[in-house]
């Protein structure tokens, strides 16, 4: 039986992916020299798609690094000399914080929860703070904060650097690159491929900042760092050895994308979530938070009557494989991912599936 991973990362695999696995061992992209011009060439591939996709203008660079964990811990050493503020809204938002609080930064950070009337809008960034970080689409807890609210902060606080992780979000949301400073993913999510392999995409003036902390004799890190990652990019090349199949790969996948159109793939993914809302919203003993302002369109974060693990067990014997909830909360929920290799057909036929076996 062919299993339908509705898993929150790794998730599904995008449908073309098996067909560029093939051409890249035919090309032998596997044992590439990341030095050399075939692999520069990919490389600039990639980001020439990546650009047209998320609409990243010049202002801002494409990095690569191993994992969004990784960009995560990038961004604090490349942008914090001492102070930075976070706000927190699930498992990976506290991550962030956490990163910054183990590399010795001078840390705050808000803490809110799904359905509890927050308001971004109202949130006071304290005065030292040099970045904001935030988690765009909560994966831990399915609340996704709207993208205007965001602007809406950054229009507030101008002069601080703003990141924000869209890894279980992105390419649905349509980011104003004019006030993002930093935005980063991983690509075992939205844009199911293999794990292994993170995006970190930042304003040029991060780069300055950087070079300021080093100035001021403080770590920004080591073969990772901004103004490193950059002067190889120049180049179209890494700093260290990359995950070179996955760099192809994502060229492939987002060429696929953008073939397929951006304005389909999202209205493929709000099809999809209405499904998906409107079934466990009326079904008894189920739940989710009802703010729909904040619901997430690509992951949802469901309670359900019994231990989950009844629940995974039933529907992965039919196939479908989804998560369970995240940390404490692993036994008391489900959590399904709305991602674009999802299709339409397959939702329904889980739906399908869900109203026979639960
Ligand atoms: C999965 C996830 C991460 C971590 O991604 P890695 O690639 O495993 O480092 C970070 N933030 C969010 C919101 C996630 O869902």
């Amino acid at each position: 039986m062919k299993k339908i991973f509705l898993t929150v990362g790794p998730s599904q695999l995008y449908p073309t992916v098996p067909k560029h696995l093939k051409s890249a061992l035919k090309g032998d992209i596997y044992s590439l020299n990341h030095r050399g011009e075939k692999f520069a060439e990919i490389n600039k591939q990639t980001q020439a798609a990546l650009r047209k996709l998320l609409n990243i203008p010049k202002t801002h660079h494409i990095f690569y690094t191993a994992s969004a964990l990784e960009a995560m811990e990038r961004t604090i050493q490349n942008t914090v000399l001492s102070h930075s503020f976070h706000i927190v809204n699930g498992a990976f938002s506290e991550k962030f914080y956490q990163i910054a609080t183990d590399l010795n930064k001078k840390t705050e950070k808000i803490n809110f929860a799904p359905g509890k009337g927050f308001d971004l809008k109202k949130v006071k960034v304290p005065k030292h703070a040099e970045l904001i970080t935030l988690v765009q689409n909560e994966t831990s807890s399915g609340y996704a904060i709207p993208m205007e609210d965001i602007y809406d902060l950054k229009d507030r606080y101008p002069d601080k650097l703003l990141a924000i992780d869209v890894v279980s979000s992105a390419p649905y949301p349509n980011i104003d690159f004019t006030k993002i400073d930093l935005a980063l993913f991983s690509v075992q999510k939205g844009f199911g491929l293999p794990a292994g392999l993170g995006l970190l995409i930042v304003h040029e003036k991060t780069l300055e900042k950087a070079e300021k902390i080093k100035a001021r004799g403080i770590s920004i890190g080591s073969y990772h760092t901004f103004p490193k990652i950059h002067s190889f990019a120049q180049k179209w090349q890494t700093s260290d050895t990359p995950n070179v199949i996955n760099i192809y790969l994502l060229g492939k996948v987002t060429a696929d994308m953008l073939e397929k159109g951006l304005d389909d793939l999202r209205k493929d993914i709000d099809t999809k979530a209405e499904l998906l809302y409107k079934f466990f919203d009326a079904r008894k003993g189920y739940s989710i938070f009802t703010d729909n302002l904040y619901r997430s369109k690509t992951i949802l974060v469901i309670d359900v009557p019994k231990n989950s693990e009844i629940l995974y067990k039933k529907l992965a014997a039919k196939g479908f494989i989804v998560s369970r909830g995240y940390g404490a909360n692993k036994e008391r929920q489900i959590r399904i991912a709305n991602f674009p290799a999802l299709s339409v057909t397959a939702v329904k036929k889980f739906l399908r599936t869900f109203e026979e076996i639960a």
